[in-house]
């Protein structure tokens, strides 16, 4: 059994660990020459640990997460905390720490634990087919591989999904550009182990832990994107948070702008077909989310567990494993690509007399709440079956 998997993101790297574990002979190809992830970090939570740790990286991905005991939301205009509540009873529910990792250092880790110099970069793949004995990749290069499964883990603007679907497709913009990056921890900003969230006029300033004494800090600006993405990025965020608390521009003061990255947030409509004969769809390529409930990644990494185990649970049948990959995943990754495009509706005054309420609840929590939401984003997984 052959297996092709054409990018070599989070996704692709957990779906060829997870097939190497059941003896597939695997091929990573990826179009850049080096390893170099757009955005700072990501918080992986409990659903993708298991899966991390499933795939047997659960010394190295507690190694690489920041620790949150806490969370609390912060009014942005005036600093008041509006509630603060420990991170534990999430912990006891799902039985896993989620941890918030930098990107580059999650991308190296599972690089490293498939292999560097099994993974074929500067490889664009141009084509896929599918056939009746193999599926057919062929890259800008002119060359061509063929496999039994070939895995589009080609991201957001996968041409493997183009092909599953037989045609493109269009992303839409979610309304809010995402600034974000790494910075030393800062207690101006917020406590070392705490997940901090300013929030006021539907925009965002949020600072995780992240291992090695540093913040990952992101900001949401919400509105047109092409006032937001150029320019001098400290000018841009001291214009969009104008008034806000002294924490907000303290990260503001410190942030470094030559590894700060500015990403517009899009999203696509959930959609159930991930298969063409031997050639599926996996991570971005099938669910692309706003990161609003920090889940697409996790997904990509469910995606990957799912894939070996139909693939196991069907030797020798490649379709019907494919098929039942499908089956296992569609539905569970499109409810939290709608789940986040709620929240983001919330978060970012798609409706102002909904944040405002939003607010309001805020000011009123005592974590159980927002406990119980974030729960059952974790919960209905490979590994977390609710
Ligand atoms: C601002 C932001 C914050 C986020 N925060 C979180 C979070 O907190 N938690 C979470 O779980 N998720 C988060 N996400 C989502 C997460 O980043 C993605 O879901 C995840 O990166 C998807 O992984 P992937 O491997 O499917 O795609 P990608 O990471 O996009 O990787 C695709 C790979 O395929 C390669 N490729 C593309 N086309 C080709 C081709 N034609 N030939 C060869 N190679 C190709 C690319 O170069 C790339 O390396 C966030 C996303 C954003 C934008």
């Amino acid at each position: 059994m052959k297996a092709v998997i054409i990018g070599a993101g989070m996704g692709g790297m957990s779906a060829a660990i997870a097939l190497a574990q059941i003896g597939v002979e695997t091929h990573v190809y990826e179009r850049v020459t080096e390893n170099k992830p757009v955005g700072a970090a990501i918080s992986v939570w409990s659903n993708g640990v298991k899966c991390l740790n499933y795939l047997g990286l659960a010394e190295e991905t507690a190694a690489l997460g920041g620790i949150v005991e806490t969370m609390s939301y912060v009014d942005g205009h005036t600093g008041a905390t509006m509630c603060r509540f420990s991170m534990q009873p999430l912990i006891d529910q799902v039985g896993q720490r989620p941890y918030p990792i930098a990107r580059a250092e999650l991308q190296s880790m599972l690089m490293a634990h498939y292999g560097m110099d099994k993974i074929h970069f500067g490889m664009k793949m141009v084509a896929v087919e599918d056939g009746p004995d193999a599926a057919v990749a062929t890259f800008a290069d002119g060359t061509t591989v063929s496999a039994d499964v070939i895995i589009g883990a080609d991201g957001a603007n996968s041409i493997t999904r183009e092909y599953v679907l037989g045609g493109p497709v269009t992303r839409r913009y979610a309304g809010y550009v995402n600034v974000n990056g790494l910075v030393p921890v800062d207690d101006g900003i917020g406590p070392a182990t705490e997940w901090t969230t300013y929030v006021a006029d539907g925009q965002r300033v949020s600072v995780m832990p992240v291992a090695g004494g540093r913040f990952y800090f992101f900001f949401d600006i919400v509105g047109d994107p092409t006032g937001i993405v150029g320019g001098d990025v400290k000018e841009t965020l001291r214009h969009h948070f104008d008034g806000w608390a002294p924490g907000v521009h303290r990260l503001i003061e410190i942030l470094d702008p030559a590894t700060t990255n500015r990403v517009e947030i899009l999203d696509l409509d959930p959609f159930d077909t991930w298969v063409k004969g031997r050639v599926a769809v996996l991570g971005d390529a099938a669910h692309n989310t706003t990161p609003d409930i920090g889940q697409g990644g996790c997904s990509a990494m469910e995606d990957a567990v799912a894939l070996q185990w139909a693939l196991r649970d069907h030797p020798g049948d490649v379709h019907a494993a494919l098929l039942s990959y499908q089956n296992a995943r569609s539905e569970r990754a499109g409810d939290l690509v709608l789940r986040a495009r709620r929240r983001c509706d919330v978060t970012h005054a798609k409706d102002p007399d909904v944040t405002a309420d939003w607010y309001g609840e805020l000011r009123k929590e005592d974590g159980s709440n927002i406990i119980r939401g974030i729960v059952g984003n974790i919960l209905g997984g490979p590994l977390t079956p609710p």
